[in-house]
């Protein structure tokens, strides 16, 4: 390609809206181009990159087994109300009425469609098992559209459904298809991590995620640094610190006027946070929840989501903290009528806690669980935070880092296939619900993800295996007699080697070009100048290093192409494609 005629400009100065470095560089890089909040196009470099990573992805799945087919983006709203999730939703779900005035929605996944397709195909355990994928548009109605394409309101997807006979039939299918991300990964020269991640209250069993670490990424991680074992901090499993745990000494009622966080409640009664008692408010579904936890923990929300069942959870507002009867600030669960009381599983961790009397300026000592008071549910609600010790191995202590999800494996099992009647008759002619998995990439977002992991302060540094060209061929003074025939020959003798060679052709000055080269990141510059051919050679670059050298004009297509195989390697272990 000639970088001359290239659809696409590049910019000089940063786009005053870019929020992180993959968004800043993907904008000036001529990749994509923003049309709408979170809605964008991509141009032909960007495009180029994301075919390779789709041809990837392509090849592991279908070496998994799967069967590539292509459902629907326009969906009609009964099907999502058949499962419910027209409700879960909520307003990330984009609705709208066709002439008829029928409700239609554009959808978000595809287990509605595929599971009903699957209910009408498959009858017998013979037609069993199936891996059904897809590469295709979705749409979600986010509140916060942000950061490029890291998260935004239409996208491309791979999404795949499984279906199976049994527990262990979709263990292996599982196996099988995280087996087959984790080579996608590998081959496109990005190294994701899988954690354990939060199956939702959908409630699916197994569920895991693969994050790129990236510093700008949403997510945050916890590892241990004892036993590896590593998850989203919405699912990481920790083990709680002791509290002091004496004799349960009488309930007793004291002034602290004025004193109403934790730290200063504390500080005023001479103990630790973690022998008190934190009241923290709630709304599930509108409805105030009383969440008693110790002190010196916070509320973990997905958590608490999963354990209330509920679709819509958030802080309650003071006006609905004092319409529950409650006083902000001394809040009790001691008392308590007509609210929901949930507590963390802390609270029974430890004796003689401080907690609210329900009476401003006053608090309880010596309140006990479950002596002084109950709970309507007692569970672990907690967030596990850096330095907390690992519930797997008991020993080791977490570290955080944060991360961007790229992909995403989930045990469903039959919530879909029972609601929407996908079964099948088994060797005993027994009817049962299939068994179903999905399993996720965003291919929009690993784009992004490669750029916001594989960059520096002058540009994109891609991965040799996605990179929109391996070559970026630089031509200086092409109207020089030597340089114009030279270069045009290096360029199309390159491109019968099997590389994608972008020229910059340009009549620009050597200081725009190798801009341009650092900034759009191929692996590897070549520049054909009159200075390189007065030694009847041409100068080699890898993006990743600072240092070029030369190598014979002769033998300059040989080389070119070791070093990309080089890069590749480098990348991926293995030669480029
Ligand atoms: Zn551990």
């Amino acid at each position: 390609m000639r970088l001359s005629q290239l659809f696409g400009k590049t910019l000089r100065q940063d786009p005053a809206e870019a929020e992180t470095a993959s968004h800043r560089l993907m904008l000036r890089a001529g990749l994509i181009h923003p049309i709408a909040a979170g809605v964008y196009s991509m141009l032909p470099l960007g495009l180029r990159s994301y075919r390779k990573i789709e041809r990837v992805i392509r090849e592991e799945m279908d070496a998994a087994g799967g069967q590539e087919l292509s459902m629907p983006a326009l969906q009609p709203i009964e099907l999502w109300q058949q499962t419910g999730r027209h409700g879960a939703f909520g307003q990330t779900l984009f609705t709208f009425q066709d002439r008829k005035e029928r409700l239609l929605c554009l959808a978000p996944t595809h287990e509605e469609v595929v599971t009903t397709l699957v209910s009408l195909n498959v009858q017998s355990y013979r037609d069993l098992p199936q891996l059904l994928y897809q590469i295709q548009t979705k749409f979600r109605d986010e509140q916060r559209p942000r950061a490029g394409l890291i998260r935004v309101r239409e996208f491309a997807m791979k999404d795949a459904y499984s279906f199976d006979v049994d527990a262990d039939a979709l263990d292996a299918t599982y196996r099988r298809v995280f087996q087959a991300y984790k080579n996608i990964f590998a081959r496109c020269g990005l190294p994701a991590v899988p954690v354990e991640a939060d199956s939702g209250a959908i409630g699916g069993k197994d569920s895991q995620e693969f994050m790129l670490l990236a510093e700008s990424g949403e997510d945050e991680i916890l590892r241990c640094s004892g036993c590896g074992y590593a998850a989203n901090v919405e699912r990481a499993a920790f083990v709680k610190p002791p509290a002091p745990n004496d004799a349960e000494r009488p309930l007793e009622k004291v002034a602290t006027p004025g004193k109403k966080t934790i730290e200063e409640v504390a500080a005023f009664l001479g103990v630790k946070p973690e022998q008190t008692l934190k009241a923290v408010f709630h709304a599930a579904d509108g409805k105030v929840v009383f969440v008693v936890i110790r002190g010196d923990l916070e509320v973990n929300e997905v958590k608490l989501r999963n354990a209330l069942k509920c679709a819509d959870l958030r802080l309650a507002t003071d006006e609905e903290v004092r319409g529950a009867g409650l006083v902000a600030g001394y809040a009790s669960p001691i008392g308590v009528k007509g609210v929901r009381v949930v507590g963390d599983d802390s609270i029974a961790l430890g004796a003689n806690f401080v907690a609210g009397a329900n009476l401003d300026g006053h608090h309880y000592k010596n309140a006990n669980y479950p002596r002084d008071f109950t709970v309507a549910l007692l569970t672990d609600i907690a967030k596990a935070r850096a330095g907390d010790t690992c519930a797997r191995c008991g020993k080791g202590a977490f570290e955080s880092m944060r991360g961007i999800e790229v992909g995403h494996v989930f045990k469903l099992g039959t919530i879909f296939s029972e609601k929407l009647g996908a079964s099948f008759l088994d060797k005993d002619g027994q009817k049962k619900p299939i068994i179903m998995g999905c399993y996720g990439i965003g291919v929009g977002r690993l784009l992004a993800a490669a750029v916001e992991q594989n960059h520096d302060e002058k540009g994109i540094m891609w991965p040799a295996p996605i990179a929109p060209y391996h070559v970026h061929m630089v031509g200086l003074q092409l109207d020089n007699p030597q340089v114009g025939p030279a270069a045009e020959k290096l360029y199309v003798d390159l491109q019968a080697t099997g590389l994608d060679v972008l020229f910059d052709d340009r009549a620009e000055s050597p200081g725009v070009k190798f801009n341009d080269a650092d900034l759009l990141g191929m692996p590897l510059r070549v520049t054909v100048s009159p200075r390189t051919l007065k030694t009847q050679s041409v100068e080699l670059k890898r993006r990743s290093e600072a240092q070029a050298r030369n190598v014979p004009l002769a033998e300059a297509v040989a080389a070119v192409r070791q070093a990309v195989d080089e890069a590749s390697r480098a990348a991926t272990g293995r030669p480029a494609a």
